[in-house]
């Protein structure tokens, strides 16, 4: 039988797993900034972004592949980040931003 290309595909399955273990390297940038939790990925930060101007970057979709255990190319992305600390003051959740990606950058 022959198989029909149809132009499109199926999707890799998304969904997150709860159950899953968290690579112990990513449970510890949580424990070390355990303010990190408190992201509601409101995007406050990535709005004003020094960063973001330039690179896209945005800090809360790091957070996101974080908290679903995703390591791939994290501290290559982290590394942006140019540190200066706007993000912080417009953050309504008091998350340690800085600190958080500086964890993120030395995996
Ligand atoms: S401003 Fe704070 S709460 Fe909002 S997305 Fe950024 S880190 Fe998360
Ligand atoms: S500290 Fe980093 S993430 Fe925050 S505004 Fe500055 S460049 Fe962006």
């Amino acid at each position: 039988m022959s198989v029909r290309d149809f132009g499109y595909s199926v999707s890799d399955q998304r969904a997150v797993d709860l159950d899953r273990k968290m690579p112990d390297e990513l449970e510890r940038v949580y424990l070390q900034e355990p303010s990190l939790r408190n992201c509601i990925a409101c995007g406050n930060c990535a709005a004003l972004c020094s960063a973001g101007s330039f690179t896209g970057f945005q800090f809360y979709r790091l957070n996101v592949l974080v908290s679903r255990g995703l390591l791939s190319e994290l501290a290559k992305k982290a590394e942006a980040c140019m540190l200066c600390g706007k993000c912080q003051m417009a953050c309504p959740r008091g998350v340690n931003i800085r600190h958080g990606i500086m964890l993120m950058a030395q995996l």
